[in-house]
């Protein structure tokens, strides 16, 4: 048996640790009285979904289904219907989105918007129900050796549903890997064109190999789909007003991962410049992004943090930045699927509303010009 080293391994603070110290100073001050109950979610086990991939030829939906899995996208017990806030341009320059009372919580009741965006077609997902933390099993490989499906938070799937991907559009996935997002774009079959992009090598990598498991050869040829390791922030250099949607799944302080593991943490005291710098990023991610996309087009913005720094903030700047400097408009709504503030009204919960309470991500989507904006924060 080997002694641990502790004084020469172990930080005196581990990053788990400083990332929930931070989490509790700053957002019980943005959430309020929905801190306690947003922070146990944070804490508590993870729950995953379930992406089948509808290129397996295993019947993996009845078999889960068997398991006891539910729709999480269609079922009516699991739907969260997304509380919207109108956000015009005017609105959005300095003037916070998110209307709050004095404790930072979010105004009841919310409102609903005529712009809630249509979904992407034929991505599906399931979950164990409410209070059910079952594994899955690991996917198996069909005859033709591709998996059935692909696990994941299953609030992941939103940002892919929200883009609203439609047959023949031209689609850009900014910050694709390790590809849990890519792999949901393309269930779609609708994309004409796919390109795929991570600053990372290595991720890339996984990427690649995500692809080749679940996808067949025929769909990734190079007339279907590009995959690159460019600095995502300089793609408007590279290729301007070209995508139909642009997802643009930014790093963020991955509040979950954060407040779980000490590894690769973004806590850590040697990545504290990586953290600070972290919404300037964002904000180059995303203005990137929108010019990237066509006139009419829609832009995803996604993060799995809760901080409004990262999320309303980059937000509200890009859409300010991206008038001023590059003369594009944007228009829109925020959405919120935020379940803590639905907490008040606990009969009507969901399996969908836990999972994003639980990650806690957030999305943009917006329309160039003159169409809706809208962010989800989850
Ligand atoms: N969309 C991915 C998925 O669903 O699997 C997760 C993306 S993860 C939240 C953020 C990614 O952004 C990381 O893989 C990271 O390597 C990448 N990234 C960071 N800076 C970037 C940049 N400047 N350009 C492009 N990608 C970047």
């Amino acid at each position: 048996r080997v002694k641990e080293k502790w004084a020469a391994t172990h930080p005196k603070y581990p990053p788990t640790s400083l990332a929930l110290q931070h989490f509790d100073a700053t957002y019980s001050v943005q959430l309020g009285k929905m801190w306690p109950s947003v922070r146990v979610a944070l804490l508590s086990e993870r729950k995953y979904g379930a992406l089948l991939n509808n290129f397996s030829h295993d019947a993996v939906l009845a078999d889960l289904q068997e398991k006891g899995c539910r729709d999480f996208i269609n079922d009516a017990d699991t739907e969260a219907q997304p509380c919207l806030e109108q956000v015009s341009e005017e609105e959005s320059g300095d003037v916070p989105v998110k209307k709050s009372d004095s404790d930072g919580q979010q105004l009841s009741p919310p409102q609903l918007s005529p712009n809630i965006p249509q979904l992407s077609p034929n991505i599906k997902c399931v979950v164990f129900p409410r209070g059910d933390i079952t594994r899955f099993k690991p996917a198996r490989p069909d005859t033709y050796r591709l998996l059935g499906y692909y696990l994941l938070d299953a609030a992941s799937v939103l940002p892919c549903l929200a883009l609203n991907v439609q047959e023949g559009h031209n689609v850009l996935d900014l910050c694709a890997a390790p590809g849990g997002k890519t792999l949901a774009l393309l269930q779609t079959q609708a994309i004409r064109f796919l390109c795929v992009n991570d600053t990372s090598v290595s991720r890339t990598l996984r990427l690649r190999k995500v692809l080749q498991s679940y996808v067949p050869k025929e769909f990734l040829t190079d007339e279907n789909i590009r995959i690159t390791s460019f600095d995502g922030t300089r793609w408007g250099d590279i290729e301007r007003n070209s995508f139909d949607r642009a997802l643009v799944d930014v790093p963020c302080t991955t509040d979950r991962h954060s407040l779980m593991e000490d590894d690769n943490n973004i806590f850590s005291k040697t990545r504290t410049g990586e953290r600070r710098r972290l919404p300037q990023v964002q904000l180059a991610l995303l203005l990137a992004g929108i010019e990237a996309t066509c006139p009419g087009g829609e832009i995803m913005y996604s993060t799995c943090t809760l901080s409004q720094i990262q999320n309303l903030s980059v937000v509200e700047q890009a859409i300010h930045l991206a008038r001023e400097k590059h003369g594009i408009h944007l228009e829109g709504s925020v959405a919120t699927f935020n379940d803590c503030e639905r907490e008040r009204d606990r009969e009507r919960k969901s399996d969908r509303q836990s999972f994003l309470c639980a990650s806690g991500r957030a999305v943009l989507s917006a329309r160039r010009p003159s169409a809706p904006l809208t962010a989800y924060f989850c």
